[in-house]
């Protein structure tokens, strides 16, 4: 029988279990994927000690890339050999093999290879639909992005500077700054050192940036909300550090008449049409060059649990892959 990670109940890393499942055939609208490599997210992390909960026991993953060994009835335009990859749920990624809907796949481009598509496509479609969607970057706005040598962080700081935008990004330590700078930033920022607030309005002469993408969460909100020229948006897209605090709307108004929204990809990608566009979207900037995908760190499935570990240690930089 094929090997997965499960969890029966929510927790730490020890949690997770390297188990044998029944995979059956697919079911109507579904494909068997047999997975060359899955993506590591921190929302694996929140699904796992329970921030986000699931319905238990349960799988975790949302991201992975593989070949097509079957589909169900009325799956017309997958056949099996096929090379796809996928982001977004239901969860299971983690593992050797699954049955999932066929109208979550996409199908890869001869040029990539299955441990760059796993890496990508949940980071990459989250930078796709926050910057071309959320708010669509123009150039010469000046955008900050949390946590810019992170997973979404790289993919997102060079997609942002290719679109023409000043990018200022914030990062730990000088490790992470230089590959933040190798990657589309042109300032960076030590949040955990500096005052981010006064930072931004030095590099923007006073007027604050058109956007701020914050996916830290506790740690940054205030910070990032003070970041923003009148009528900025502030995106709101992850909880790293903790979930943010409740907080007065009047403060939007106080803060100079700014937006804030709290998106997630799925409702970005949930109609078959949209994920198409978007996914091709990303695509075209991967295959072009214009967005390098770093696969910095590389663990065993079974291993998952030290993945997890140094995930939420703030060890990793760029995408992490797990291979079944
Ligand atoms: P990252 O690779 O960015 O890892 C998280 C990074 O956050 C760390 O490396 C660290 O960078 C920074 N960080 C700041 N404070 C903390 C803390 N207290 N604990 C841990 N890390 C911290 O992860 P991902 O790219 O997978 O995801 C980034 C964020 O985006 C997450 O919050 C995730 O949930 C969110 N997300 C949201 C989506 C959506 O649609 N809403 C979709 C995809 C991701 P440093 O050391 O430089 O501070």
């Amino acid at each position: 029988m094929p090997l997965a990670i499960r969890i029966h109940q929510p927790g730490g890393p020890e949690v997770m279990c390297w188990e044998e499942v029944a995979v059956g055939d697919p079911g109507p609208g579904e494909a068997r994927v047999r997975h060359e490599a899955v993506g590591l997210n921190y929302i694996d992390v929140y699904h796992r000690n329970g921030l986000y909960p699931l319905p238990l026991p349960a799988g975790l993953g949302m991201e992975g890339a593989g070949v097509v060994e079957a589909v169900g009835a009325g799956v017309l335009d997958l056949r099996p050999g096929d090379r796809v990859a996928y982001a977004g749920g239901p969860v299971g990624a983690y593992s050797q093999v699954r049955c999932l809907p066929a109208d979550r796949l996409l199908k890869m481009p001869e040029r990539l290879d299955f441990q760059t598509a796993a890496a990508m496509m949940l980071q990459g479609l989250t930078s796709a639909y926050l910057l071309r969607r959320t708010y669509r970057v123009q150039p010469g706005d000046v955008v900050l992005i949390h946590a810019a040598a992170g997973g979404v962080g790289l993919i997102a700081c060079q997609w942002a500077k290719a679109l023409g935008a000043t990018v200022i990004g914030t990062v730990s330590n000088e490790v992470k700054a230089a590959l933040a700078m190798a990657h589309g930033c042109d300032h960076i920022i030590y949040y955990s050192r500096e005052d981010v607030a006064g930072r931004v309005r030095e590099i923007t002469g006073g007027e604050g940036v058109a956007v701020v993408y914050d996916g830290v969460g506790k740690d940054t909100f205030m910070g990032s909300l003070d970041s923003l020229r009148t009528r900025g948006m502030m995106v709101s897209f992850g909880n790293a550090s903790g979930p943010v605090a409740p907080f007065d709307p009047i403060l939007l108004s106080q803060k100079g008449s700014i937006f804030i929204t709290r998106p997630t990809l799925m409702h970005y990608i949930a109609k078959r049409d949209e994920l198409l566009e978007l996914g091709a979207e990303l695509f075209a900037v991967v295959t072009s060059g214009q967005v390098k995908i770093e696969v910095n760190q590389t663990y065993a499935l079974s291993d998952a649990a030290t993945a997890h570990r140094d995930l939420e240690a703030r060890k990793t930089t760029g995408s992490t892959i797990l291979l079944p």
